[in-house]
């Protein structure tokens, strides 16, 4: 995780004789340290080359390609780099790709400027070059302009690192599935393979026979040590400590098999436990707490994009977590949706310390009530995001939402919970949502946001649909209505 590093890469040409490139060089040196030293870059900036020929840039794009460490590459012209020299390099490019319209001089020097200044700083034109070519291979980007030492330039520069990341993360991730989708349930199904070329998840299934057998074999020293963890992040808040070693139980378990196979996030449904005493509750949770995706009822597609989503956050492991909309209040002025699920909801959500609590589960085959996180969902601004299998094509559908202290307490609700209004309001913001048939099941998240998220499926080459505080039920009909036609032409 720590090696991940993006390149950037400087375009010029011979025509300013060596004196200039000499000083572009050593600029471009210049601002990648100080960008390093910002502390607004969550990864690592590596100056590569300030590129003169069509050789240099497909060397660059090559070794960008296949060097793993290298998430994305960043581009400027300080000079004029003309852009034919690019099309090599840039139609071999398989690495994200931000465009930083940017110029190493706040001010135009009012005594100073001459030709020689204009010669040398003409990013204004240069920048302009640059994107042309890439507009003219309709090759997804991120522009990003403005002053290099801003800080604003500087955290959108770093929130675009963090979808690069994503999409690294994407195209390496491997999901575990503990049986099937849960039966006649539509939108959790989905496409692997159409996944698997488009976003690179390889989703496979074990069976849950296989996973009782790990359990079985896990000693009570492992156990101890875990809810020694359990007890140190949590208040225990039930004298069922059985309810709570089982949990434990069956966390390490489903850790052993993941990690053994490389995956970094699962789904389970209750339907399938055959063998197992209790749904996973505390265990997905505090699974999930370690960065791992999950989705439930066998939702695979939710459980990838949390994965995804985590890894895209703060310290690659932010406030994200599997959500579902779960209920309404409707009451004119004050309207909210309660967002939870029957346990799995992730501790990173939480706005004050989660308590370990057992109740009675009726759904699915629990011989014994499970053992799960209690707690209420923070404060802030937040997006829910849901994948969706068109049939052809995959769409992700994300809509702003401001979390909200639950405005009761629901003494009697055994699950977490997270209590939201959503944009542009509840009524507006539902027919959005179904119109464009997002899932009940989501991805909520803190700190990943809607422009990242736009990023992502761009450069992941999928339809993106937001739902926002400007949205009409109008308007994004004609949107759906426009992209179904343009998708069928893809
Ligand atoms: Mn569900």
């Amino acid at each position: 995780m720590e090696n991940r590093e993006f390149w950037f890469v400087v375009g010029s040409q011979f025509l300013y004789g060596p004196e200039v490139l000499e000083i572009v060089d050593k600029r471009a040196a210049e601002m990648t340290e100080a960008l390093n030293a910002s502390g607004n870059l969550p990864y690592k900036l590596v100056y590569k080359v300030t590129a003169k020929t069509n050789q240099e840039i497909a060397d660059v794009v090559k070794e960008a390609n296949y060097n793993d460490n290298c998430c994305g590459i960043i581009t400027w012209c300080h000079t004029f780099s003309p852009s034919k020299m690019w099309i090599n390099g840039f139609v071999n490019l398989q690495k994200p790709y931000c465009h930083l319209a940017t110029q190493y001089n706040l001010e135009i020097p009012n005594e100073e400027i001459d030709m020689d200044f204009m010669n040398l700083n003409q990013a204004a034109h240069g920048d302009r070059e640059h994107g042309f070519i890439a507009a003219r291979l309709r090759m997804p980007r991120k522009v990003i302009a403005g002053y290099w030492k801003d800080e604003s330039v500087q955290k959108r520069l770093g929130a675009w690192m963090r979808t690069a990341v994503g999409v690294a993360v994407s195209r390496k991730l491997k999901v575990m599935r503990f049986g099937d989708n849960m039966r006649e349930v539509a939108v959790t199904e989905g496409d692997k393979v159409e996944v698997q070329a488009k976003l690179g998840w390889q989703v496979n299934t074990w069976a849950v026979g296989d996973l009782v057998k790990v359990m079985n074999a896990v000693t009570e020293e492992e156990i101890d040590a875990l809810v020694a963890e359990y007890k140190a992040s949590y208040d225990i808040a039930t004298d069922n400590m059985e309810a709570i070693r089982y949990q434990a139980k069956e966390e390490i378990a489903m850790k052993k098999m993941m990690d053994a196979e490389g995956c970094k996030a699962f789904a389970n449904t209750f339907q399938d436990l055959y063998g197992m005493e209790q749904l996973p509750g505390l265990a997905s949770q505090h699974l999930m707490a370690q960065g791992y995706g999950y989705g439930g009822e066998g939702d695979w597609k939710v459980s990838a994009m949390t994965a995804i989503m985590k890894a895209m956050g703060e310290n690659g492991n932010g406030a994200s977590g599997f959500m579902e909309d779960y209920t309404y209040h409707l009451v004119p002025g004050q309207q909210y949706s309660l967002g939870a699920h029957m346990l799995e909801v992730c501790p990173s959500l939480a706005g004050n310390k989660p308590r370990i609590e057992t109740h009675f589960l009726g759904i699915g085959m629990n011989e014994k009530d499970p053992a799960r996180l209690v707690f209420e969902g923070k404060e802030g601004d937040a997006i829910v995001v849901s994948l969706i299998d068109m049939g052809g094509r995959l769409r992700l559908i994300c809509q702003d939402i401001h979390c909200v202290k639950p405005i009761m307490p629901m003494p009697n609700l055994p699950v977490a919970r997270v209590m939201w209004e959503a944009m542009p309001n509840l009524t507006t913001g539902v027919e959005c949502w179904i119109t464009a048939g997002g899932a009940h099941h989501t991805v909520l998240s803190y700190d990943v946001t809607a422009e990242q998220m736009k990023d992502w499926a761009n450069i992941m080459g999928i339809e993106y649909v937001h739902i926002g505080k400007d949205t009409t039920v109008e308007g994004l009909e004609q949107q759906l209505f426009l992209n179904d036609l343009a998708w069928k032409l893809k």
